[in-house]
């Protein structure tokens, strides 16, 4: 059993890739064509947003959004961006390359997503923006949320890069429903292992905003928008014409991948139980795509090792919070217990359209006699 078998989930659609594949390489136009743009429009379609800029990678797509506003007037180094705690480094990552300051918010421990309940006391004069990560695939998004984004005029950036398709009960600022479309830009990732995953790198920006889509860009093209007339100072940062073809195809059934994944959850919830385990709540069906299926337990390195020994691979997502590494030794004295808890705890099981009823039904067996 492999823990993410991407041989076996893309060779479902092997047939198509190749094609697409023969049909980019006949065209003799690698980027910036017309499949790059069929993709974005088909993405923005998929989410109910007007605008998909797409882009080199998740982490140049958050960035940019920074970036962009930075351009704008609309934030300045030193401004202060409410995050959860324990969300993957390239989170922060975007902040601290705008020379934004992180303001980490400890996590809801049931739903591992920024407790909302917490950000209010983190808000001040300088703060510019909340980020919702919808970690594991789970939607984060609340009347709250939007109530505090109004109230202090703050806006809400989306990191979607595990939660593609997911859809919120809550409708979002512009009336929409679905995680990337929900508050005022999101940054998506299809890195080979995301639920919409490409054949390497690629990433994107979905906004209704009409000026932040132009900005963007400009800036993923050297700050550039007619050739050779700088407006900003920019980076290269694109998708390919071989990625956004890929993506086309598998933007197709996504649904379908999200809807195994579920599956798959909805067994686990079902066959697997230890009273040394806490799983994670199913409360919205939607509202969930299952990135990762996140249990925890205080003996993990115990039962990762035992796992291990039986041919079932474990994960950690993550086992040091982005505060406690190196390169943030600034704030590796923050009190953020929740997400220190929680990379001690957390364990992932294999989660993925390929993984069958017999292999939970394999795997929550083990577990019982852990
Ligand atoms: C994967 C991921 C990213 C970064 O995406 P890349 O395409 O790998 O750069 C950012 N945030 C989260 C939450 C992610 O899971």
């Amino acid at each position: 059993m492999k823990f993410q078998d991407l041989q076996q989930i893309n060779a479902r659609y092997a047939d198509e890739l190749k094609k697409v594949a023969s049909e980019v390489i006949d065209s003799g136009w690698y980027l910036q064509g017309k499949r790059v743009a069929a993709f974005e429009n088909q993405l923005s379609d998929y989410l109910g947003c007007r605008y998909t800029v797409s882009v080199g990678n998740g982490l140049d797509a958050l960035r940019l959004i920074f970036k962009a506003y930075i351009v704008r007037g609309l934030m300045q180094p030193g401004d202060e961006i409410i995050v959860p705690a324990n969300t993957f480094i390239a989170t922060i990552l975007a902040i601290t390359d705008n020379g934004l300051k992180p303001v980490f918010v400890d996590p809801d421990i049931q739903t591992f997503n920024l407790d909302i309940e917490k950000v209010e006391m983190k808000i001040t004069e300088r703060t510019r923006a909340i980020v919702v990560v919808h970690l594991y695939g789970r939607c984060c998004w609340n009347e709250e949320l939007k109530h505090l984004a109004e109230k202090y005029r703050l806006r809400v950036i989306e990191d979607n890069a595990q939660a593609i398709g997911a859809v919120s009960r809550v409708e979002g600022f512009n009336g929409t429903y679905k995680t990337g479309a929900l508050g005022d830009a999101a940054a998506i990732s299809f890195y080979p292992a995301k639920n919409l995953g490409a054949l390497g790198d690629a990433g994107a920006i979905t906004t209704n905003d009409t000026e932040l889509a132009d900005v963007i860009r400009a800036l993923a093209n050297y700050g550039s928008i007619e050739k050779y007339i700088n407006v900003y100072q920019g980076l290269n940062s694109r998708m390919d014409e071989l990625q956004a073809a890929f993506l086309s195809v598998k933007l197709k059934y996504l649904d379908k991948e999200n809807r195994a994944r579920r599956q798959v959850a909805i067994w686990y919830d079902k066959y697997l139980n230890h009273q040394d385990i806490i799983k994670p709540s199913i409360e919205s069906p939607e509202g969930h795509v299952w990135h990762q299926y996140v249990i925890r337990t205080v003996r993990r390195e115990e039962l990762r090792s035992y796992l291990e020994k039986q041919g079932i691979p474990t994960m950690i997502h993550y086992p040091i919070p982005p505060h406690k590494q190196f390169c943030y030794h600034q704030y590796n004295d923050l009190d953020l217990p929740v997400s220190v808890l929680l990379s001690r705890e957390v364990l992932s099981l294999p989660v993925s359209p390929v993984i069958t009823e017999s292999d939970v039904i394999e795997i929550s067996s083990c577990i019982a006699d852990f």
